[in-house]
């Protein structure tokens, strides 16, 4: 759709500062702007300098009606030449909550002042991270229409919307800590429609706490008491991979929206438009990675990432090395510096010796290049919800290695719903991973996982390809929400 300036919709869209958030808003950025759109995206001042930094100044020239905004994070400053850029999430939750709606309304009165000086084109809606909840009311204040996009699995909102039940039935807090050990976390949720075959474990990890005050539970009933006042939620979903979850959503949100999984969705730009090629990685990507791959044999390679916010002891750390080595299997492995808790990551000549021939690691990669290299035959994740979806939309499957917050659930999604994983033992063990990593790679299971993920990659592409139900949702939310006069 093409739009003259006086007419050009305007969307603002603001991500949970973390990079977990950023990329599925900005992937709705991108599509917002392809359906003509202009865009203004708020980061926060340091994360912007970081994507700045990992692009160069010119990265964002040539993409007109575009454009890029700060706040700030109102946190303690972190040194530009420290690579523990780790962001502390109960910082930024609390600091969300208590310190964004003031600048955020000034950036909003600020763009107002600039459209009624016919610079940039009136704001017709904002576009924001779920758990942002202040932009409902600044949303309300402009009388315009806000669409919230939940970042994660829709599973994982019907959880935070059962906190309340869960906290009211004394399921949770849990009574001491010998309840995280004792059997109790394997207890069936199937009493709360849309969670059958699901117990305690595979719900959102924030329920595994004693406290009965515990900060991220309280932030989370207040994200539940509040989503429900936004114009309109969106998930990077579709129903063909939650359809219990969605259904029991439905009827708690009138306007609900399945529009993902954006990897697919996104398909639809062409390689020629300059958007497709714009990221928004905090990380400078590695381009080493990708011209490695091209000189390995199709489907040799494990890849390995943990994401942006996972940590582990330098003793995990040994164990995935060394069952990496054992498994005698190519590998690339990304290992931000900041991966190990206390200190950097240090790996041993002897592993390196070892593995010289086929194993390549670095800091940072474009994830979704490298998951959709032929090369490429299973991915050992943290099970992130981005990182599950880049790899079912590339057809890749996963060995599990969940770390927090929602990635238990997406961790049973993936390996009872879906078919397409296997876990690894929170207390991850060298035998273990050489075991798990030949099964993905050269077993009977491995291959009857790797069918299994090419189906859903194509049953996903027919709901994201033009006509499907998330290419046909996200048409409808544009014109039933985001383009409506209030
Ligand atoms: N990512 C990337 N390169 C890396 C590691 C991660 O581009 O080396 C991207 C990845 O593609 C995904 C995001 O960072 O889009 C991580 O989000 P996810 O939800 O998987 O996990 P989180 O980092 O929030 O734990």
């Amino acid at each position: 759709m093409s739009y003259s300036h006086e007419t050009k919709p305007h969307a603002v869209l603001i991500p949970f500062p973390v990079q977990g958030h950023i990329n599925p808003l900005f992937k709705l950025a991108k599509l917002l702007h392809l359906r003509g759109f202009h865009i203004t995206f708020v980061n926060t001042e340091y994360n912007h300098k970081r994507f700045l930094n990992s692009k160069g100044p010119n990265a964002l020239d040539g993409i007109p009606g575009f454009h890029f905004e700060t706040i700030p994070d109102a946190l303690p400053s972190i040194d530009d030449d420290d690579d523990d850029v780790t962001q502390d999430v109960h910082s930024l939750f609390d600091s969300t909550r208590k310190n964004f709606l003031i600048p955020f309304r000034n950036l909003l009165a600020r763009l107002n002042n600039s459209a009624s000086d016919g610079i940039i084109p009136s704001l017709s809606c904002l576009v924001c991270d779920a758990t942002m909840t202040f932009t409902i009311q600044a949303a309300q204040e402009l009388g315009i229409p806000i669409v919230l996009l939940w970042p994660a699995s829709a599973f994982s909102l019907l959880t935070v919307m059962h906190f309340h039940t869960l906290l009211h039935k004394g399921v949770i807090p849990l009574k001491d800590e010998s309840y995280l050990t004792n059997g109790y976390l394997d207890t069936e949720v199937n009493w709360i429609p849309g969670m059958q075959n699901f117990r305690l474990r595979d719900l959102v990890d924030y329920i595994r706490t004693t406290d009965p005050n515990d900060f991220l539970v309280k932030c989370h009933i207040e994200i539940a008491d509040r989503v429900q006042r936004a114009s309109a939620i969106v998930f990077n979903t579709c129903h063909e991979l939650e359809s219990d979850a969605l259904n029991a959503l439905s009827s708690m949100f009138p306007s609900l929206y399945t529009i993902g999984p954006f990897p697919s969705l996104l398909n639809q730009i062409s390689p020629q438009n300059p958007l497709a090629s714009l990221g928004s990685s905090l990380w400078k990507e590695d381009t080493e990675c990708v011209e490695w791959l091209e000189s390995k044999e199709p489907r040799s390679v494990v890849y390995v990432n943990f994401g942006s916010i996972t940590v582990m002891s330098h003793e995990q750390l040994l164990e995935f090395a060394w069952g990496l080595a054992n498994s005698k299997k190519n590998f690339l492995w990304i290992i931000r510096p900041d991966l190990v808790i206390g200190g950097s990551v240090i790996l041993s000549s002897e592993f390196v010796n070892e593995t010289r021939d086929r194993g390549l690691v670095a800091k940072w990669c474009q994830q979704e290049k490298v998951l959709n290299h032929p090369s490429v035959g299973g991915f050992l994740t943290h099970c992130g919800w981005n990182s599950t979806m880049e790899s079912v939309c590339a057809g890749v499957p996963m060995l599990c290695w969940p770390f927090f917050a929602d990635q238990p659930t997406n961790c049973r999604y993936i390996c009872n719903e879906w078919s397409i994983g296997m876990e690894i033992d929170n207390n991850v063990k060298r035998d273990e991973v050489e075991k798990v990593v030949n099964e993905l790679m050269v077993g009977e299971e491995g291959k009857k996982m790797r069918q299994k993920a090419m189906k859903l990659k194509k049953k996903v592409e027919e709901d994201t390809s033009v006509g499907g139900s998330s290419y046909k949702n996200l048409e409808q939310v544009i014109e039933e929400v985001l383009l409506k006069q209030s």
